[in-house]
């Protein structure tokens, strides 16, 4: 388990604007592993993931008996940071049918049709399940607030201007609170890459043939917008990080580190809940109360 003060220093603190510069891509010290060596380091970061994923196969077992609460975790980064590698490690050892995982791409015409929040609306997690947006409706302040173009119709009277972001970042701590109180734990992952290890993933990726068709043009393309990006995230995050639904920016440069914080926040996340596997009610003594009852009348 890795220390509440360590996932302290991630979650997005309330009320204060984010600068990105203040957390670091390739962090992976903390001060209980100061003294260990590159490989000592990752395997120790292996071991504490395994646990982990055993913690959160259990967590997420009762979480489904118990049938009261959902879990929606949101995943949002910049390309090749690593939210497909996530899901797949993080989630290795949950049961499928307790969980679900949605990926987010261009929105489709009807999608344009409908409210900004409708597509993902349809998607959310039943009781019982974790559901994962591999992006999510903060698309739509994102890559939407770096190509205003994209809005098309779904822009009905207003003009993009700071107000219309406001009144999304509104809309969107409204729609969260709104599924909090009804039992939904919102868990969100900003997973913070450098722009660096962003540059030697794609290399990568152009080196590597059976890597091949994990590059697309379009990844260079919002790469040149990196700065936009970077600002749209921080206002993002400032306006949404709440009491009800924080953020947390997960450094991304060492994927063994984004992969042990995530499990390690959505496990203690639902462990928080003091969940319990429900009582098995004896048929018999309900006959007999009934029987007891009826006598009685
Ligand atoms: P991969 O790791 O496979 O690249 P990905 O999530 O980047 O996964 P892509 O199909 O490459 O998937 O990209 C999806 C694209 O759809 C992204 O560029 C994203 O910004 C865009 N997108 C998602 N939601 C919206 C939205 N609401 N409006 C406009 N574009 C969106
Ligand atoms: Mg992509």
């Amino acid at each position: 388990m890795i220390r509440k003060d360590i996932i302290d220093l991630f979650r997005v603190p309330l009320g204060k604007k984010v600068r990105l510069k203040d957390y670091n891509p390739g962090w992976k010290q903390s001060e209980e592993f100061k003294d260990f060596g590159k490989d000592a380091l990752k395997e120790r970061a292996k071991v504490i993931l395994d646990e982990n994923l055993v913690n959160l196969a259990e967590a997420q077992s009762l979480l489904y008996a118990d049938d009261r609460f959902a879990v929606l975790i949101v995943l949002q980064a910049m390309d090749a940071a690593g939210k497909d590698g996530t899901i797949k490690h993080v989630m290795s050892g949950v049961n499928p049918q307790g969980c679900q995982v949605f990926s987010f791409k261009k929105p489709s015409a009807e999608e344009l049709d409908h409210n900004f929040l409708w597509r993902y609306m349809r998607c959310l997690p039943e009781r019982g399940r974790i559901g994962i947006f591999n992006r999510s409706y903060y698309e739509d302040v994102l890559v939407v607030k770096v190509h205003p173009d994209f809005l098309g119709r779904q822009l009905a009277h207003e003009k993009v201007g700071k107000k219309f972001w406001e009144a999304r970042y509104e809309d969107i701590n409204a729609f969260e609170h709104h599924l909090v109180r009804n039992g939904t734990v919102i868990l969100k992952f900003f997973l913070n890459v450098s722009k660096d290890e962003q540059k030697r993933r794609f290399l990568e990726r152009l080196d590597r043939p059976e890597k091949n068709w994990k590059f697309s043009a379009s990844d260079m393309a919002e790469r040149g917008f990196w700065d936009d990006y970077m600002a749209a995230y921080e206002d993002a995050l400032s306006a949404t990080s709440t009491e009800w639904a924080p953020w947390y920016v997960i450094p991304a440069d060492y994927k063994w580190v984004t992969r042990g914080l995530v499990a390690d926040i959505i496990t203690t996340s639902i462990q928080a809940l003091n969940l319990k596997y429900p009582e098995v009610t004896d048929e018999r003594k309900l006959l007999s109360d009934a029987r007891k009852k009826l006598g009685a009348e």
